[in-house]
């Protein structure tokens, strides 16, 4: 088994090879919480939980730290129009983004460290860097980083300092010596949250918190440092400066994180998702008219390095497939009940492992899962009664696609569960009322039974009509939305 990795700072796949034997170290950028998560979180967070889970199915021991930056420019200006406090509206968007975040079905982090809490440690670090000369205070209680001092610093982006000199500039009211230099403490300004430190009252910038947490709660090198794309530069570009200065050769880009995966971006019937083109979706958004599973399901349908297309169209694709999935699993259950499985859980479960180590391929995985439903469907819908293979075969396969679901994070509901779920879902958004429904099923069976059929028939075609498909079966008709 050999874990294999894009990784952004070498620029291509690599061996996962921990510092230390069987652990690794894992940071995740977190949100800035001054909203709802939109899909472009859900994309990201989704791709690192697979990641984490795909690292201890096999046999790692992860430690996975996701940062709440709950101190941030976009919160104070936020706070102020809406009169409230900053930390305050911090915690409450923190709240949400747990609750999105369980309904897509990510684990929670093993620590959610927040800046607000960790101040004491952001000061030390900037301290850290005053006096090993990465850093000066102008005197008017800003700290910058000195960024021509770090030799390395365009080696993740893969941009030179003359590129990046055309785009820099100083802003009105800073002190800079160098437009390339950033903030790593900002001095207090009216209405804004301020902390005592050695410069005066002030807040620390964006970068120098994740140095500072990751330094705390994973000590001065990890092994793999994840996020989106655009976090590349600047804010990894400045994470990577002010660790290596701090605390590592000063020297070395991978004096820090050993590793570093990009997430590619998400867009909306191929436009970038953004605020001003209306086309901007939260989470909520989203899993107020689909099921939660759905969404995830359909997330892992892209690699996670290639930009992913958004429409309503291909999710509602994605869940009616996902609900195909769990009426054959309902279908396997039934017939495979009571049977022991055949093998031993090897060659589908170790094929998803292997796809998984090949650069988390998920797409792959779900063309072999695709593949094993077929062959499931195929001996489930065969007719005539099942023999003791088959059914061994059928018992077999519901213990192996869960294996896989369970490192996806998918396919661990209870079928029946998973389909009425889906079902509300389709119905509410064609409008559909479920009751309605049951009382023209019941009228059908009525009909039926008095052996009307034109009439029973023709509440089947009217219920059809509507988009809601019957099937009859011994237990009598359900039905689903087609
Ligand atoms: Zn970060």
């Amino acid at each position: 088994m050999s874990i294999q990795i894009h990784d952004t700072l070498t620029n291509g796949k690599r061996e996962l090879v921990p510092l230390e034997p069987g652990k690794v170290r894992l940071y995740v950028c977190g949100p800035t919480v001054y909203d709802f998560a939109h899909l472009g979180h859900a994309r990201c967070y989704v791709v690192w939980d697979v990641v984490v889970r795909h690292l201890r199915a096999r046999g790692l021991e992860v430690t996975f730290v996701r940062n709440f930056t709950d101190v941030d420019d976009k919160i104070i200006k936020r706070a102020n129009e809406r009169r409230e406090d900053p930390i305050a509206l911090a915690a409450r968007f923190a709240d949400a983004f747990h609750e999105d975040m369980d309904a897509l079905g990510n684990l929670r982090p093993d620590v959610e460290p927040r800046v607000s809490a960790h101040i004491p440690e952001i000061v030390a670090l900037i301290e850290t860097l005053v006096a090993k000369g990465f850093a000066y205070a102008p005197g008017n209680g800003d700290v910058y980083y000195s960024v021509r001092k770090f030799p390395e610093y365009g080696r993740l982006s893969k941009r030179n300092l003359d590129d990046l000199i055309s785009g820099a500039r100083v802003e009105p009211g800073e002190s800079k010596a160098d437009p390339l230099d950033f903030a790593l403490w900002k001095a207090a300004k009216p209405g804004e949250p301020a902390w005592n430190s050695p410069w005066g009252k002030g807040r620390p910038g964006w970068h120098i918190e994740c140095s500072a947490m990751t330094l705390k709660h994973l000590g001065p090198t990890i092994d793999l440092h994840t996020g989106g794309k655009d976090l590349v530069f600047p804010h990894h570009t400045n994470e990577i400066a002010q660790s290596v200065a701090a605390t590592g050769d000063g020297v070395h880009a991978d004096a820090f994180s050993r590793y570093w995966m990009h997430n590619g971006f998400v867009q909306i019937d191929d436009e970038k998702m953004s605020k001003s083109l209306g086309n901007f979706f939260t989470v909520r958004d989203v899993l107020a008219r689909f099921d939660g599973e759905a969404l995830r399901f359909f997330l892992l349908g892209t690699h996670y390095r290639r930009d992913f297309n958004f429409s309503d169209a291909i999710l509602a694709e994605a869940e009616k497939r996902l609900g195909s999935l769990y009426e054959t699993l309902d279908k396997a259950d039934k017939l495979g009940a009571g049977a022991s499985p055949a093998g031993r859980g090897g060659a589908v479960v170790d094929r998803a492992r292997a796809a998984l180590d090949d650069d988390i391929n998920t797409p792959q995985v779900l063309g072999q899962l695709a593949e094993a439903f077929t062959a499931a469907n195929a001996i489930a819908d065969r007719k005539g009664k099942k023999t003791p293979e088959d059914r061994a075969e059928l018992a077999a396969f519901g213990r192996d696609v869960r294996e896989i679901g369970r490192t996806l994070g998918i396919l661990q509901r209870h079928p029946e569960e998973a389909l009425l779920a889906i079902r509300g879902r389709a119905a509410a958004r064609r409008g559909i009322d479920p009751a309605m429904v049951e009382a023209r099923i019941r009228e059908r069976a009525a009909a039926r039974a008095a052996k009307d059929f034109a009439r029973s028939d023709g509440i089947r075609d009217e219920l059809l009509a509507l988009g809601v498909a019957l099937m009859d079966g011994p237990q009598g008709t359900s039905w689903k939305v087609e």
